[in-house]
Order: structure tokens, then sequence, then C-alpha cells
């Protein structure tokens, strides 16, 4: 059961099924036999796991998780893939590919249905043009994942992964309040067919077994405040949380009582930081 990694095993397989690349859907498969070992000590696929992958491309990171998964579900919403993995994959009864859209799948019954009830992991070089809602879908709709472990383009993992400084922004707090990020490794944009314009980041987001700050706060309180803060990145704190119907003086209160200067912005605050500022407006 040869690898798909090479330049040359992909050129064939597209050459042969006469495969035209999309860019609307954001395909760049991977040709780097070097890089697809770095993802897969990454992911850290073993036996016994249950794997979902989206947008498998011609099967490359599949086959090789499927080799050691207990079972492996890809979904692709490319129709002429469809042919094209089912001979990439047909030695692997482990590995079942579905042709659909990933945001109109209910991961939840999936899971049920095809992953034993999980728990399950997400590994994907994921289609750029919808990373963040694929990545919020796996961290909001309450589905039993554990590791979500993906390729993504490079500014968009450093600022998932960014701890202090202006490349935090909502969708970094969304993540730090299901988990803890990663940047593990950046990929050189020659390690895909076609070359993309920008380069690559391999990262992690490891979910709290625990509900570490779901339990202390909800969900919609949470991002209620967070986006307010975030709301105009040049405006400091007490000017954003006007746009909370707040007057200024009771802002600077809550903000003192907070321990945080009403001239501080956003994305200097850390999750912690949010945490207890939110506490003290509750409470009010
Ligand atoms: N995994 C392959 C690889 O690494 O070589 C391909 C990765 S490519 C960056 C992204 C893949 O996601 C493509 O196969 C594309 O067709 C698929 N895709 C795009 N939008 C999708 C969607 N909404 N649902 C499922 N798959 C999608």
């Amino acid at each position: 059961m040869d690898r798909l990694s090479s330049h040359q095993a992909t050129k064939e397989v597209v050459q042969k099924h006469n495969f035209k690349f999309s860019k609307s859907l954001g395909q760049n498969f991977l040709i780097d036999t070097n890089v697809i070992d770095r993802i897969l000590e990454g992911a850290r696929v073993k036996e016994g796991d249950y794997v979902i992958e989206v947008g498998p491309g011609i099967g490359t990171l599949t086959k090789e998780m499927g080799r050691s998964a207990e079972k492996v579900v890809a979904i692709e919403i490319d129709k002429t893939l469809i042919p094209i993995l089912e001979e990439t994959l047909e030695d692997f009864p482990n590995i079942e590919v579905i042709n659909q859209d990933i945001l109109k799948v209910n991961v939840q019954e999936l899971v049920k249905e095809k992953l034993n009830g999980g728990p399950v992991k997400l590994v994907a070089n994921l289609p750029y043009y919808i990373t963040t809602p694929i990545v919020m879908k796996f961290l909001e709709e309450d589905i039993p994942v554990t590791d979500i472990v993906v390729m993504v383009q490079k500014e968009v993992a450093e600022r998932i992964c960014a701890r202090k400084g202006k490349e935090r922004s909502v969708l970094t707090l969304a993540v730090e309040y299901f988990g803890k990020a990663e940047y593990l490794f950046t990929i050189p944009k020659e390690a895909f067919t076609p070359i993309p314009k920008v380069d690559s980041a391999f990262m992690s987001i490891k979910l709290y077994k625990d509900d570490k700050y779901k339990k202390i706060i909800e969900e919609d309180i949470f991002f209620k405040y967070v986006k307010a803060a975030f709301a105009n990145k040049r405006k400091n704190l007490l000017n954003n949380f006007t746009a909370l119907g707040i007057s200024k003086d009771e802002l600077r209160k809550i903000l003192s009582e907070a321990g945080i200067k009403e001239t501080e912005r956003a994305e200097n605050l850390t999750i912690e930081d949010f945490i207890n500022l939110i506490a003290v407006f509750e409470k009010k």
C-alpha cells in the first residue's frame, strides 16, 4: 500500500483521473513526505483512535491515518474526488468517505452513528476559506472531540495562538475558552500543489476535559463581553464597553474593581483577566 505523499504519486493520480483543482474549494494538496510525517507525529493518531478528517483531497493524509486509527470518517465536498478516494483508499475498510459539506453535517449524529460515540480527533488540512467556521463548529457544537489538529494559514495560526498583543482577537479568546492552542510548526507553501499564495502552519487545540472556563461562565455571556471589548481594535476598553449601554462612570468603577486600567486594550487581556472582569460586570 504505497503512500500518496510524493509529488510524483499525486501527479499520477490527478492525471489518471483528469482531476481539475478548484481554487474556490481551497484545494491545495500536500506533496511533501517529510511534512506529512511531521503532521502524523504531531497528530499522534494511534490504535483505537476515532478520527474525523475534513477535506481528504485524494486521501494522502487519510490513508496514513487509516494505518493506525480504529476508524477514520473523511468528509469531502467535491464529488469529483469521490471515485478517486474509492480507488486510493480501497485497501482500508476502516476509512469511510462522506460526500458532504462539513458545515452542513450534523457531526454529533455522525459521531454516534459512525464513530462509536467518540471521543474523536479532528485532523485536517483545512480548506482555508472556511477555517474559522469549521474550527468554531467543532468547538461549539458539543461534539465529543478531544483534539483539533489542523493545518491553517500561518497568519491564522499565529492569531489563534497569540498569548499577548495585536494578533489577539475574538477568535483567540474563543479558542482559549474551549481549550489550549499550540503553534506546532510552519509549513512552506511549496509543500502543496498547486502552490498557494501564503505559508501554512500546523497547530493543535487540546480541549479542556473539565470544561475549565465553561463551568465558570456561560458561553453567551463570555462572548457578549469579549466581542464588545474587541469591537473596535483602535479603541480602549472603556470606549468599547460604552456600546453595552453602561455609563463611563460606571465602567470606570468596574474596570478599577477588576484591577484593569481604563486605557487598556482588549488585546492585552488574558482570558483570566476577562473572566475576572466579566464577573465584576455580572455582579452589578
Ligand atoms: N487533505 C488533502 C491534502 O492535505 O492533500 C486536501 C486538503 S485541501 C487544502 C482542502 C480539501 O477540503 C479539498 O479536498 C476540498 O475539496 C475540501 N473541501 C472544501 N470545502 C469543503 C467543505 N465545505 N466540506 C468538506 N470538504 C471541503
